[in-house]
């Protein structure tokens, strides 16, 4: 009887360094398989060219692969181009390349769960169920198919990684952390952790983890409404993990790190578009260096928020700048696609 394959990318590099040393192999073999697998991107045993005839097959016969494939892409008028991912199992999931060819900026935005359990109200990934968490493999695939989109369309390599698209990246900590590392690893992407950076919806301590476990990347809070009654009536996740308690585990990180702090902020008309949200919103950028992304909604349907009239806004981000705080103001990309986070995914 065959034994049962493990996926290669799943395993510990560890693992696999002790099973092909432990067969007889020497060490710089494993390197090979290594570098193979994730520098070179390989997903068949048989493009695996410089190690012996032995080990491809004694690699073959435990292992596989389990690739990501892009299963349908939309490229909007402006450039943005959304694909739904597919993986081994026939989940679903979306990565979306954001170009700003005038600075030279290629962002991937990519997927850590399928789906998402904490059903933020304006989001058309909290209207999915949870399923799984991706691997570290999964992810690492969709910046790596990606790239190669931004290599054909724009000639030009990704520069920068958001892990902002479906799911909730902290409640998927260890694949996410193993492909940040894969990411950055010469052995893997050469990319600098400066150039990634994890959105998460707050939860307290999983950012302290971020702290304590020395992590390299920038960190950005979904914030969305600066006040607690606010905020818990669009994120049941603020129930647990209050702004008291986020705005502490943020300092902790930042003294800890000294790595890059934003905030993201969904401008909705006439919900957290006021003065009032502004002096809220100004309050909480006094307690560590961040600065605040305002980000144009895109509507989805069942969801009663409109985005927020220009006046508002140039408002709203005026009040902000008067006061010290470094703010951006990002229009909504891709409209003429399905362009909101899970909108892609979760079509037939
Ligand atoms: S905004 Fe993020 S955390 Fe909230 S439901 Fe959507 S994917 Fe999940």
């Amino acid at each position: 009887m065959e034994p049962v394959k493990t996926d290669i990318r799943a395993i510990t590099a560890e693992s696999l360094q002790k099973l092909i040393m432990d067969n007889g192999w020497p060490r710089y073999r494993y390197d090979q398989v290594a570098e193979w697998i994730w520098k070179k991107q390989k997903t068949a045993f048989s493009e695996i060219k410089n190690i012996p005839k032995d080990l491809r097959e004694f690699l073959a016969l435990h292992f596989e692969f389990l690739p990501v494939l892009i299963d349908k892409i939309q490229t909007s008028k402006d450039g943005t181009i959304k694909s739904r991912m597919k993986l081994h199992d026939d989940h679903l999931v979306e990565s979306v390349l954001i170009p700003v060819v005038k600075d030279n900026r290629y962002t991937v935005c990519v997927s850590s769960q399928v789906g998402c359990s904490l059903s933020c109200s304006f989001c058309a990934t909290g209207q999915m169920k949870r399923m799984r968490n991706l691997t570290a493999a999964e992810i690492y695939d969709q910046i790596v198919l990606v790239n190669e989109q931004a290599l054909s369309s724009y000639n030009h390599r990704l520069t920068n990684i958001v892990y902002m698209g479906m799911g909730e990246p902290l409640l998927n900590y260890n694949n996410v952390l193993r492909s940040v590392e894969l990411i950055s690893s010469e052995q893997g992407l050469g990319m600098s952790p400066k150039r990634i950076t994890v959105s998460t919806v707050g939860i307290a301590k999983m950012i302290r983890k971020l702290a304590d476990d020395q992590v390299k990347f920038n960190l950005a809070l979904s914030l969305h409404a600066a006040d607690d009654a606010k905020r818990s009536s669009i994120m049941p996740i603020n129930d647990q993990n209050n702004l008291e308690s986020l705005m502490e585990a943020i300092s902790y990180f930042h003294t800890s790190t000294k790595n890059r702090i934003s905030f993201e902020y969904i401008a909705f008309d006439n919900f957290n578009d006021s003065i009032e949200d502004a002096r809220n919103l100004v309050n909480l950028c006094r307690k560590f260096p961040v600065r605040v992304n305002i980000i144009e909604y895109n509507t989805i349907s069942g969801v009663e928020f409109e985005k927020s009239k220009v006046d508002r806004l140039d408002t709203f981000a005026k009040y902000l700048r008067d006061r010290g705080v470094t703010v951006t103001i990002r229009k909504s990309r891709g409209k003429d696609i399905d362009a909101a986070c899970g909108q892609l995914a979760n079509q037939g």
